[in-house]
């Protein structure tokens, strides 16, 4: 058994965020840190290794310094890492960048009690695309917003969020999941797993070991290969200040209902 995670560096929004002239993101310019849903989906890897033993295998699809969020994530644990970088893999939307990841999981080998696991969403493209479309891809069965999951025979549990409460469901391996931040608390790196990072195996894969697989040509990756166009960037108006009501008595009760029914929101 093994779980595959796929792991996505994201620019780090909570400080002060570096625009283009154009009005994109300037990647180049911003911290970067591990994208949080996909921390979780480590932790829960990790947790499945505790349990079971299986090996961890992050991926990451991304540009050369990556390679140091993956060695952090092998001192956390993971067993082995996969950088899927090249200039031919540049400019790719959610489409494009599943169709890639899902050949990078085609390489590493998907087996009968493998599990693939992902973060639902990521900070920066914010599409929540990217797992559901590599399980499309795979032909994997898959559960997205896993906010708990049992290891169960050759199966799992999966408890799937919801706006009003959860649907748990149960499905074989192999399979897909995508998960919440609120699943687990992520484990530091360990002193031991710092000092041995950097002999673990991290493998890169380029277009030239990717370019085999059938989800892979000119059409399906890159720029070309992304059916997505950005047509313009900007940020959000400011909202206005909110308007608050105070007491607790029957006539400010009133007051609110009042403004709701004018909003059509009651
Ligand atoms: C026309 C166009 C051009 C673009 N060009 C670029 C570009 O040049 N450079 C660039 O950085 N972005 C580019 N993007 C953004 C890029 O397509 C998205 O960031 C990427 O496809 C992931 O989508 P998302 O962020 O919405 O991920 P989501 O679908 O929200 O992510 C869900 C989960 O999928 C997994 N995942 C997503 N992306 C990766 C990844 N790269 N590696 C591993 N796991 C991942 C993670 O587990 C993540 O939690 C472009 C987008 C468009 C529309």
């Amino acid at each position: 058994m093994k779980c595959i995670v796929c792991v996505k560096q994201v620019p780090d929004t909570s400080g002060v965020v570096a625009v283009k002239e154009n009005g994109t993101m300037d990647r180049s310019a911003m911290a970067t840190i591990t994208n949080h849903d996909d921390m979780a989906a480590v932790e829960a890897a990790l947790r499945l290794k505790d349990e079971t033993g299986c090996k961890v295998i992050v991926v990451s699809m991304g540009p050369p310094p990556a390679e140091g969020m993956l060695r952090e994530l092998l001192a956390m644990g993971a067993d082995e890492a996969v950088l899927v970088s090249g200039r031919e893999f540049g400019g790719s939307d959610t489409y494009a960048t599943s169709q890639i990841l899902a050949a990078a999981i085609n390489k590493i080998g998907v087996e009968q009690d493998d599990i693939v696991l992902c973060g639902r969403q990521a900070i920066d493209g914010d599409t929540a695309q990217v797992g559901p479309q590599i399980a499309e891809k795979l032909g994997l069965p898959q559960i997205s917003y896993a906010e708990k999951i049992t290891l169960d025979g050759n199966a799992l549990t999966v408890q799937r969020q919801l706006e009003d409460g959860y649907m748990l469901l149960k499905v074989q391996t192999p399979c897909l999941i995508t998960c919440l931040k609120e699943l687990n608390d992520a484990r530091y790196m360990s002193v031991d797993g710092i000092m041995t990072c950097y002999q673990k195996p991290l493998a890169i894969f380029d277009y030239q070991a990717l370019k085999d697989d059938p989800l892979i040509d000119n059409d399906t990756i890159g720029l070309k290969g992304s059916p997505t166009n950005v047509y313009k960037s900007f940020s959000p108006p400011v909202k206005g200040a909110g308007m608050m009501l105070e007491g607790a008595d029957k006539a400010t009760v009133n007051q609110l209902v009042t403004l709701l029914n004018d909003k059509h929101i009651i």
